[in-house]
């Protein structure tokens, strides 16, 4: 099955690329049709004519609604037992063909170079390693879903002359509320500028979960100092991104600079450098921070922070 998403806006270049794929990119017997999402009635026979395979299967859905797609999917390949689905390249192609294998427990490759069919197993051909080199990967849990390369959509070729509508069906009654329609944008609890700061706290690793920093930034705010964080924390999502410190991220040249948890490695030393005192709380007298702070102490990040904060919010009452 070729999955056409026509309620994107962006179906001929879909088309194109799925059929120079199918055409070039695909090995092995295979008798292909089309699935084809719309939800614009007259867009129905331009939309037919573009698709990748004579055969084409029509199903009307709300525009943009990856939820339905998905589960119009989902029938097929548990109604009908197709082996193989392949979607566009590009994200909507990608999540769309994860989707599907997830629910229905198959296997799923992205960004596909190529295909060779075989009885009981999908060899797939993909780049990796920053496409430096070619991977070949093999599928066996069916069905398999694949979406392919976006570079199919330099390779495009002409539409097929003439299609057969095979049957035609109408999802638009089961759209309910858009999937999105509750979703929240929350401000990021973090803020300001790493850059211009002079007071900053960076917490690393060593504060041991996103609680633990949660902590360390509740001190921070109580002594007033902004929140940088190492790479480790941003990437577990412990903090936003815009807090990362480093080559990645931020370089900031503050007055104090309390590094938490951190082992200082060269990539986070490059945006705490031009701190005029950096002071570090970290049990392991080894870590390289504690060779180029000012003053180390060797104990828990979190308690000596929150005890700090404390001794500073004491001090400002009493001032
Ligand atoms: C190309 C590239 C770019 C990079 N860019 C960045 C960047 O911009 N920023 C960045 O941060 N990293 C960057 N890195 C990663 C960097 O090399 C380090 O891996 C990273 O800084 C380590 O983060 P960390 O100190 O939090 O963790 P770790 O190195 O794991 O250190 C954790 C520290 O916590 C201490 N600790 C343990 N328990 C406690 C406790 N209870 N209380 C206090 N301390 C404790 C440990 O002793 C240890 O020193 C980059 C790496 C590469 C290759």
């Amino acid at each position: 099955v070729v999955v056409l998403d026509g309620t994107t806006g962006s179906a001929t270049k879909q088309a194109r690329a799925l059929g120079g794929f199918l055409r070039h990119g695909l090995i092995g017997e295979t008798a292909a049709v089309t699935l084809l999402l719309y939800d614009e009635a007259a867009d129905r026979e331009r939309l037919v004519e573009i698709a990748p395979t004579c055969d084409v299967r029509l199903v009307r859905t709300a525009p943009r609604r990856s939820d339905l797609a998905a589960s119009v999917l989902t029938r097929v390949a548990r109604n009908e037992g197709a082996a193989l689905f392949i979607f566009a390249g590009g994200p909507g192609g990608c999540e769309a063909a994860t989707r599907l294998a997830c629910r229905v427990g198959g296997s799923v490759l992205t960004d596909a170079l190529s295909l060779e069919v075989e009885t009981e197993r999908l060899v797939c051909r993909t780049h990796v390693y920053s496409a430096h080199l070619v991977g070949r990967f093999e599928l066996s849990a069916r069905p398999w879903c694949v979406s392919i390369d976006a570079s199919w959509h330099d390779r495009a070729v002409d539409p097929l002359p003439e299609h057969r509508v095979l049957s035609v069906a109408d999802e638009t009654d089961a759209a309910g509320a858009a999937s999105f329609e509750d979703v929240q944008l929350v401000a990021p609890t973090a803020a300001g500028d790493l850059a211009e700061c002079r007071f900053l706290v960076v917490a690393g690793r060593g504060a041991g979960s996103r609680e633990g920093v949660d902590r360390i930034a509740a001190a921070a705010r109580r002594m007033g100092a902004d929140m940088g964080v190492s790479r480790p924390v941003a990437m577990s999502a412990w903090a936003p991104i815009d807090r990362l410190v480093g080559v990645s991220g931020a370089r900031a040249a503050p007055a104090l600079c309390i590094v938490v948890g951190a082992s200082g490695a060269p990539a986070l030393h490059w945006g705490i450098e031009r701190a005029a005192r950096i002071v570090a709380v970290n049990p392991d007298d080894q870590a390289p921070i504690a060779g180029n702070a000012d003053a180390v102490v060797l104990d828990d990040g979190v308690a000596v922070l929150e005890a700090l904060a404390e001794i500073v919010a004491r001090h400002w009452e009493s001032a």
